[in-house]
């Protein structure tokens, strides 16, 4: 098994030098790849630190340079590089294989110690009818649910800076590690899992949430929430304005003004899911009533009773609620769960 993990490590750092090759050094990969990169506004030292790469338009470019070295096709499939098509196995002929990834600026993600162990593409055009990114499938050394894209080139600054910004994409890693925010991982668009969270737990016990500012982000972001409570991690927002992410806006504000607006807009889970019910909910008190119990549910998710007993308070407080109330509600919460 080790051995055969070893083999797909060697064909997709193999494939990481291929893509990398193109877009630094290929016209076509230079025309259009690395001039999309260029004005996205990513500095060369930016693309090649995080390995970025370009797949041809060819149906087989990196199939046919793997065969030429000598890599055994079966071994490309396997590690999720390449396609064929179904059916080819069985006719008597030999399986055409084709890549994966074809015209594509591409993003290797690294597992914790630094191996590529799988690929995002994103598309070039605004072709509608094609998705904008695609990704390596599940295969033996990835694991989509249990890696998070940039941890590897983050995992340093989030001891040292002890937390973690958890954003949305790929691009949103890439633009605040340019303006010297390092400590920052994505789920890549994927809902946050638990063994995500405790591969953060490795480096800090500190999150903060930094999803896209429209109605998807803030949807994910509470949930998100909930999970970090669960796994008893700290849990902190940041929320940008409507139609922005982390990217966008750092291009746009530039490396300090981000860093102003991160200093001035984290909220404590508590603030912000006040903050998010109670603007649905108004002077209607149902829907009043129904936001307090959701925040003591979240509260609830937290293990340690000191935590828990400070949180009720501060609900208490912004909620201009009795704090007995809230723990007598709290505690039914725990008891059916038990
Ligand atoms: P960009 O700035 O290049 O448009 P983004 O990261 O802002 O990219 P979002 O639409 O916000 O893109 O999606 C967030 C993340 O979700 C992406 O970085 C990617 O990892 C993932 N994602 C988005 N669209 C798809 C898709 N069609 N298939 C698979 N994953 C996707
Ligand atoms: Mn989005
Ligand atoms: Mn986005
Ligand atoms: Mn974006």
């Amino acid at each position: 098994r080790q051995n055969e993990r070893d083999s797909l490590y060697i064909v997709l750092n193999f494939a990481q030098k291929y893509y990398q090759n193109l877009l630094m050094e290929h016209e076509e990969g230079q025309s259009i790849g690395l001039s999309y990169f260029r004005n996205r506004g990513f500095n060369d030292p930016t693309i090649k630190s995080f390995g970025l790469g370009y797949s041809l338009t060819d149906w087989d470019g990196l199939t046919k340079e793997a065969a030429k070295k000598g890599y055994n096709p079966e071994l490309l499939e396997k590690a999720g590089l390449t396609l064929h098509k179904e059916g080819d196995a069985q006719a008597n002929r030999a399986t055409r294989y084709y890549d994966r990834f074809r015209g594509r600026v591409i993003f290797p993600i690294h597992n914790v110690s630094g191996k590529v162990i799988a690929f995002g593409a994103r598309i070039l055009s605004a072709d509608k009818s094609q998705p904008k990114y695609i990704n390596s499938p599940e295969t033996d050394v990835y694991h989509k649910s249990k890696i998070l894209y940039g941890i590897y080139q983050a995992k340093n600054a989030i001891r040292q800076e002890d937390v973690c910004y958890l954003v949305e994409g790929y691009t949103d890693v890439i633009s605040l590690h340019q303006a010297g925010i390092q400590n920052v991982a994505a789920s890549s668009g994927t809902s946050l899992t638990e063994e995500q969270i405790k591969l953060i737990a490795r480096f800090t016990n500190n999150i903060t949430i930094l999803y896209d500012g429209d109605a998807a982000g803030i949807k994910a972001a509470l949930r998100g929430l909930d999970m970090v409570l669960e796994e008893g991690l700290n849990v902190s927002l940041v929320t940008l304005p409507d139609g922005e992410d982390p990217d966008s806006y750092v291009y746009k504000v530039g490396a300090e003004g981000f860093k102003k607006h991160v200093q001035q807009a984290t909220k404590d889970f508590i603030t912000f899911k006040t903050e998010m019910l109670l603007k649905d909910a108004g002077d209607n008190p149902f829907k009043r009533a129904e936001a307090i119990n959701e925040i003591v549910t979240s509260i609830t998710k937290i293990s340690d009773p000191i935590k828990r007993q400070i949180f009720f308070k501060r609900t208490a407080d912004l909620m201009k609620m009795d704090e007995q109330t809230l723990i007598s509600e709290g505690n039914k919460h725990l008891r059916r769960r038990e």
